[in-house]
C-alpha cells in the first residue's frame, strides 16, 4: 500500500487564497471581525459592500477551522429536525430560522457564481441514508415535517437509495434537490477573495491576544498590531483560542475526522454515486461520503484521525461498495465541530458592541455565510434582527466530560464495528 499522506485533500487541491500579511500598527475601522472562516467571511464581504470599513483578523490562514476541514455538504437548514426547531425556540422564531436556511444553499450557490468562486460546486442534491428500522422511522419523520413547510424533498425506497448510492446497505434516503457538494477550503479563500474585492482588510497569521474596551468600541490587539473598531464579531467558532478561549467554553467540541481515496476508475464511478451527491447517514455516530472533482472518495467519521477511525473506515467502505474492496486512502484530516448545547447557533451579544456566532453543531457552510449576511444587515439597519436565537450561552458544565464521552463513544463504536465485522 502506498504511503498515506496526512494532510488535507481540500489543502492540496484548493487554488491559493489572497496574499496577505499579518496585522502591523495601528488602525480604525467600523467593525472588527476575529476569525477567517465563512461567518467572518461573509460579515466582512457583505459589510464591505455594504461601504462599511471592517476588517478580519485571522490566528492562522484562512479557512483554518472547521471551514477549511469540512465535507463540503451544502445543505439547507439545521441538523435538528424542524419540530425539534419549533420546540427549542418556539414555533415563529422557528419558522423564521427555518426560512432562512431553506434558502441557504442558493445563496451559498448565488454567491459562488457572483464571484466566479472556484471551489468545485456541483449541485445534485444530498442524500440522507436511512439504516435500520430507527433510520427509516426518522427519514419518514423528517420527510413529513419537512414536506408540510414546502421543501421539496423526495424519500427514496431502498431500490431507489441503493440504486442513487450504489450501496445495498441503506433501506431508505431522504433526498434534497436544494444541497450540493463544494470544496470548503477553496469557498472560504473565494470567499476571501470577494471580501478583499469589496473592500475589506484582511490580516492572516494575527492571534488576537486581548479585546479591551474603549470609550467608543473595543481595542483589539495582537502580537504586532492593534485595531480600533465600534463593533467587533467573535466568528471564531470551535477554534476560539488565545484572546477569545473563553468562548470555546459554550460549546462542546467534538472531533470529526476524513479519509480521501486515490481518485476511483471509470468502473467504479459508474457505481458508486453516479449522480455525485453528498451522503450521511442517520446512524447515532454518523458518518458521510462524497466525490471531489477528480473522483476520489471522502469518507467521514466522528472521532480523531488514526488507526482505528482509517481501519473502520477501509472495512465499512468495502461492505457498502464490494467495488472499492481495496480502498486506498491519500489524505486524512480531523477538524472540530461545536456542538451547543441545544444544537443551534447562536448569537450572543457578550457586551455593547461585542458580538460573538457560534455553535453551528455541524452545520457551518450555508449558516455561516447566511449568519455573516445578517449581521452585516443587521449592523446597518437593513433588517430588524437576526433570525437565529440571540440568548447568552452559559458555559457548559461538565464539557469535558461530554467531549470524552462523544469521543470514546465513537472510538468504541468504531472498533466494536469492526471486531463485529471481523468475525
Ligand atoms: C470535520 C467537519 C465537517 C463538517 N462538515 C460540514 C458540512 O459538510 N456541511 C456544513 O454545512 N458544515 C459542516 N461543518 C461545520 C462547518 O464547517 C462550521 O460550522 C463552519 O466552518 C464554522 O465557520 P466559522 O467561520 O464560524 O468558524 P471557523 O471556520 O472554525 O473559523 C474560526 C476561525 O477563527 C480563528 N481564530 C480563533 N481564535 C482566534 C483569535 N484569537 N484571533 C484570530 N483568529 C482566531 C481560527 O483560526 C479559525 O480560522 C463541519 C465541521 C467540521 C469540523
Amino acid at each position: 500500500m502506498a504511503e498515506r499522506i496526512c494532510d488535507s485533500l481540500w489543502r492540496a487541491s484548493a487554488p491559493p487564497g489572497p496574499e496577505l500579511s499579518p496585522l502591523k500598527g495601528s488602525h480604525d475601522v467600523k467593525v472588527a471581525i476575529v476569525g477567517g472562516g465563512f461567518t467572518g467571511l461573509s460579515a466582512a464581504l457583505h459589510l464591505a459592500k455594504f461601504g462599511v470599513s471592517v476588517a478580519v483578523i485571522e490566528a492562522q490562514e484562512i479557512g483554518f477551522g472547521g471551514s477549511g476541514r469540512n465535507v463540503g455538504l451544502a445543505n439547507a437548514g439545521l441538523w435538528l429536525e424542524p419540530d425539534q426547531l419549533d420546540k427549542a425556540i418556539g414555533t415563529e422564531a422557528g419558522k423564521v430560522l427555518y426560512d432562512a436556511l431553506a434558502v441557504a444553499p442558493d445563496y451559498v450557490y448565488g454567491l459562488i457564481a457572483e464571484y466566479d468562486i472556484q471551489c468545485e460546486p456541483v449541485r445534485n442534491g444530498s442524500l440522507h441514508a436511512g439504516v435500520g428500522k430507527a433510520g427509516l422511522a426518522q427519514l419518514q419523520r423528517r420527510y413529513a415535517q419537512m414536506a408540510q413547510r414546502g421543501a421539496p424533498v423526495q424519500l427514496l425506497n431502498s431500490a431507489e437509495a441503493q440504486s442513487r448510492i450504489g450501496s445495498t446497505k441503506f433501506n431508505s434516503a431522504l433526498f434534497d434537490p436544494r444541497a450540493g457538494t463544494i470544496q470548503p477550503l477553496a469557498y472560504a479563500r473565494g470567499l476571501a477573495h470577494a471580501a478583499l474585492k469589496e473592500g475589506a482588510h484582511l490580516y492572516d497569521f494575527s492571534p488576537v491576544s486581548s479585546i479591551v474596551p474603549q470609550d467608543n468600541g473595543w481595542l483589539l490587539s495582537t502580537a504586532e498590531g492593534e485595531i480600533r473598531a465600534e463593533k467587533v464579531i467573535l466568528a471564531t467558532n470551535a477554534y476560539s483560542e488565545h484572546g477569545v478561549k473563553e468562548q470555546a467554553r459554550k460549546f462542546v467540541p467534538i472531533h470529526y475526522s476524513q479519509l480521501a481515496s486515490k481518485p476511483l476508475s471509470d468502473a467504479q464511478l459508474a457505481v458508486v454515486l453516479p449522480n455525485k451527491e453528498g451522503v450521511w447517514d442517520t446512524c447515532t455516530v454518523m458518518s458521510s461520503f462524497r466525490l471531489d472533482k477528480q473522483g476520489r472518495l471522502v469518507f467521514g467519521g466522528m472521532g480523531g484521525e488514526g488507526n482505528v477511525l482509517s481501519n473502520w473506515a477501509s472495512q465499512r467502505v468495502a461492505e457498502m461498495f464490494p467495488v472499492l474492496s481495496k480502498v486506498e486512502w491519500d489524505y486524512c484530516w480531523t477538524g472540530q465541530i461545536a456542538y451547543s448545547e441545544d444544537h443551534l447557533p447562536h448569537c450572543q451579544q457578550l457586551q455593547r458592541g461585542l458580538y460573538s456566532v457560534a455553535g453551528y453543531s455541524g452545520r457551518g457552510i450555508g449558516p455561516g455565510t447566511i449568519m455573516g449576511k445578517e449581521l452585516a444587515e443587521w449592523f446597518t439597519d437593513r433588517r430588524e434582527a437576526l433570525s437565529v436565537p440571540t440568548t447568552v450561552l452559559r458555559n457548559i458544565p461538565m464539557r469535558e466530560l461530554k467531549r470524552l464521552f462523544y469521543e470514546v463513544g465513537a472510538q468504541t463504536y468504531h472498533l466494536g464495528q469492526r471486531s463485529h465485522a471481523l468475525d
